[in-house]
Formats: structure tokens, sequence, C-alpha cells
């Protein structure tokens, strides 16, 4: 590692891949001439947050900016408490869901311990570990399934941490209820398991999807399973930041160690109780989306392209050709979308649902794609 300060720091953190979060839009304009950039790139909601959720920004007292957050989040965890039925002390709320799972690996994970994570999951979880300098240990995953047998095969003595995104991301692929508590009932009491369900709200109640697991009724029966969810998908409030864990009150008390003072802005805790209250338009966002996904999926079907089965706002799809350029002709036409990994999955790229008119566009500039003999495609 080039870097004065490299052996200053630790093996872990030296291994971390920086996340590129793209060209900002600003930029991209100006570089292509383009008069509209239409971005599917990162999971949002495509219809914004709650008209709710913005009228409680707009009513704020803004001298309250002047003043620290309540660090406690009271509010906010009240209201939360009546939306899950849970009690408050089980409650941590983060600056985003992926501060949630950082506070985890920082609690649980000492140098040299293992942390477990599925082939294909959510890039944070390696980096979060990484930061910790435990060890990654990879359990083998089918590109449509993961495989709960794999990771108890990899559990041992030295295994502090299991890490699953349920539904994953960028393969949206999820577990069932039947092999989730096979595998929690299956692992050392003491190896504490994440359930990182960022898109809890698009799979829960989804009728396509009828075995999805209650992880917050399995944290009785298992009190080292620990549950994030987020603000930031379904209730269109990414860019404020706002996430939370449910977990055992023993295991909250000991993440609120590690966590910042004041890690959920003022303005955040405000707007996600607006959006909490807001089921019509959570449900209207799901039936928006769920439209979207057909949209897709069926232009994919007939286009002969294969995707992975989506319970979230985004889909994985094989374009049998080179996913980086793919993207970069893309992102020429004004549409940012993610190539994945280029060594595993170098033919795939991630879309996230957007509005009709925005998945027009977006398939329209697929066919173009097909069409420019240059690509390969
Ligand atoms: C988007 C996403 C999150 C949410 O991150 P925030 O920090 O809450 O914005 C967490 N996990 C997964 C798998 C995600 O895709």
């Amino acid at each position: 590692m080039d870097n004065l300060f490299a052996s200053l720091t630790s093996n872990g953190i030296k291994k971390i891949q920086p996340y590129h979060p793209g060209k900002p839009i600003g930029e991209l304009k100006r570089e292509f001439g383009l008069k509209r950039i239409i971005k599917l790139a990162s999971n949002e909601n495509p219809l914004g947050p709650s008209p709710k959720a913005l009228e409680a920004i707009k009513n704020m007292d803004t001298s309250i900016l002047a003043h620290y957050p309540d660090s406690s989040g009271h509010e906010l965890k009240e209201a939360l408490t009546k939306h899950l039925q849970v009690s408050s002390d089980q409650l941590i709320l983060g600056n985003g869901s992926e501060d949630n799972l950082a506070m985890i690996a920082r609690t649980f994970l000492r140098p040299g311990d293992d942390a477990i994570i599925p082939q294909y999951s959510f890039k944070t979880f390696s980096m979060i570990v990484n930061a910790a300098d435990a060890n990654i240990i990879t359990a083998p995953a089918k590109l449509g399934q993961v495989d709960v047998e794999e990771i108890i095969k990899a559990v041992t003595s030295k295994t502090k941490l299991i890490l699953i995104a349920n539904p994953n991301n960028p393969l949206p692929t999820w577990i069932n209820s039947t092999d989730l508590e096979h595998m929690l009932s299956n692992i050392p009491q003491h190896v504490m398991v994440v359930a990182d369900e960022a898109y809890y709200e698009y799979i829960n109640n989804n009728p396509d999807y009828p075995h999805y697991p209650d992880t917050i009724l399995l944290q009785q029966q298992y009190p080292s399973l620990i549950t994030t969810r987020t603000f930031s998908k379904v209730y269109g409030l990414a860019g404020l930041r706002i996430g939370y864990s449910i977990s055992h009150p023993d295991v909250a008390q000991l993440l609120n160690r590690v966590r910042s003072v004041f890690n959920a802005n003022s303005i955040a805790q405000a707007a996600a109780i607006a959006a909490l209250g807001d089921a019509d338009y959570v449900q209207h966002s799901l039936d928006s989306n769920r439209q979207g996904l057909r949209q897709l999926e069926t232009a994919f079907a007939e286009m002969g392209l294969s995707y992975i089965a989506s319970a979230t706002n985004f889909i994985t799809v094989n374009i049998n050709c080179d996913a980086q350029r793919a993207f970069e002709f893309l992102l020429s036409q004004g549409v940012i979308v993610r190539p994945m990994d280029k060594h595993t999955l170098g033919t795939y790229l991630r879309i996230s649902v957007g509005t009709t008119e925005e998945n027009d566009f977006f398939l329209n500039c697929l066919h173009k794609m097909f069409e420019e003999k240059s690509l390969n495609c």
C-alpha cells in the first residue's frame, strides 16, 4: 500500500477498498452535454419522500438547528416502539443503518476474530469487518440463493459474527424462515447474527414471499440475533441518513457505548417520525415498485435476458456482455446504473426500479445498446 502512514494502521484498514460513489449528476450533464440524467443506481425511492415527511421538515422550528439533536432519539423511538411492538431499550438509532452495522462490528469483533459473510453480499459488510481488523470468511452462495448450510459449515471457535442481508443487495436474493431458523439452531449461542433488513417493507406481507422470517420474534428465542432497518429505501429519506437496530436490550446497551453521541440529526428524526406515520404513502410506493419491477421483468424476458427474481426495489440482470462497457454506454445516454463486480458477475447490471417513465427511458437505451455493434452486446 502506497501511503506514507500505512505502517501506522491495521492490516484490516489497509485491505479496505474505498467505496466509489460514481460521478455527480452535474458533472455527467456537462461531460456528455445531457439535459436529463436518470439515476437508477442506489435503490432509492423514485417517488421521493412522503409529503408528510417534507411537511414535517418545513414546519420545523429552525432555531433547533443551533442545538444538538436529541441523543436518545426519544420521540422517534416512541414512534418505532408502537410501529414495531418492541420496547425502546431494544432500539439504537443510526446515521443510516450502515452506522448501525458499523456499531455492531465495533462492539463484537476484536482483531483476529472471524466474521462470516455469504458470497455476493452487501459491500459494506466486508468494509466494517476489515475496519475492526477481523477476518472475513466467505460462505459460498449460489447466484440465486444464500446457502445456510455453507454458513453453518464455516463456523469455528473463532467465529464472532455472521452478517446476512435479507433480502440481499447487489443480488436481490432472500432467506426464508425455515432456512434462517435452521441456521440459528445450528450455530453456537455466542455467535452474533445480523439480519440486515434494508428492504424489509418490500418483502414483508408480500404475497409472493409468504415465508419471510419475523426476526424480531425470533430474537426471543435467539437473543444474539440483531435486526437492522432503514429509512433510506421505501421511506425515501436516503439523504437524511437515518436507520436503526432492534435487538435484545443487553445487546443494545453495548451498542450504545460505541455509538457516536449525536449520530441521528434533528431533521432526520423529525422526518422519520412523519414518514413512519404515512402508511398510505408506503403502500403507494410499494404498488409503484411492483408495477415497475413487472415492467422491467417483462422487457428483459422479451429481450431474452435472464435476471434474478427480486423481492426488492432493484433487479440484477445478465446482459451477456461486458457490464462495465454497458455501464459507460448507458452513462453517455444519461442513465446511471450499477455494473457488478467484474471478476464474479462481469456481465451483470443492477438496475434500481424507477418510475414507469424512467424505466421506459432506460429500456430504450438498453435496446440502443444492443444495436450498437462496437459494444459486442
Ligand atoms: C441500502 C442498503 C442499506 C441501507 O443503508 P443506509 O445506511 O441505511 O442508507 C443497508 N443494507 C443494504 C443491504 C442495503 O442495500
